[in-house]
């Protein structure tokens, strides 16, 4: 059986030399791989007529995790530390995701992921967490704490992420400021932190929407890691297309 196609969303930066670059950390890659499916990276300057061909090719969206959405596709309030905001990319994983969710296409998002996914339903975003959560903890470890799990988060009991994982307490890596605030119509939480934010979601009655604001591909050494990603491809190859 072909392995499904699953395409993934990619950042704009700068390689060591300082010019202009497409990338991805490879941990998103391996991820899909380990778990049987053929990743292909989307880049964000598709003009419409050209990201609808390759979607049609496509078994499953990833999106991954990046800088923040800009304020204006959520009325976000604005906060010195919104950063690495890319229009170019907001708009091609608005598209997308509404696409994804409107036709029973698989997707699962992580991290700028999880807010791209409630942002383009109808959601809001906290702008900066630790100033707009009251009690909220630390969620913005920094990048060499990739595979530190430093916070819990409850899953909802009997919800679809507990029944894929196998458990209703997972500990978790953390590298994100922002968070949901109002879950966009229709999304259900599927998991908390310990300050009440939801860290995942659900687009309900969807044949593989779900959503999570850890990073899951820096944990495939967790056997409930490999059942999430599992759950996704398993999904993205019974997707017609
Ligand atoms: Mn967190």
């Amino acid at each position: 059986m072909p392995s499904p196609v699953i395409g993934i969303t990619t950042n704009y930066g700068k390689n060591p030399d300082g010019l202009p670059s497409v990338y991805l950390l490879r941990a998103y890659v391996r991820a899909i791989q380990e778990a049987g499916g053929l990743p292909i990276l989307l880049p964000s300057d598709l003009a419409d007529s050209e990201w609808e061909i390759v979607y049609a090719r496509l078994d499953g969206i990833l999106f991954s995790g990046g800088g923040d959405i800009a304020l204006e596709h959520f009325d976000g309030s604005p906060h010195p530390r919104v950063c690495e905001v890319d229009p170019m990319r907001d708009a091609l994983e608005l598209a997308l995701a509404r696409r994804a969710a409107g036709e029973g296409k698989p997707f699962l998002g992580i991290c700028r992921g999880c807010q791209l996914i409630n942002v383009a339903l109808g959601g809001t975003l906290f702008t900066h967490l630790y100033d707009q959560l009251p009690g909220a903890l630390d969620h913005a470890y920094p990048g060499n704490m990739r595979q530190v799990l430093v916070h819990p988060v409850q899953l909802k009991p009997d919800g679809r992420l507990a029944h894929i994982v196998g458990t209703d307490r997972l500990m978790v890596n953390s590298l994100h400021h922002q968070g949901l605030k109002d879950l966009a119509p229709g999304i259900l939480p599927l998991a908390w932190a310990p300050d009440g934010l939801v860290e995942a979601v659900e687009y309900p009655g969807h044949p593989f929407g779900l959503a999570v604001q850890w990073h899951p591909e820096w944990l495939t050494d967790q056997q409930e890691t490999r059942r999430l990603f599992k759950a996704f491809i398993d999904a993205a190859l019974e997707s017609p297309r």
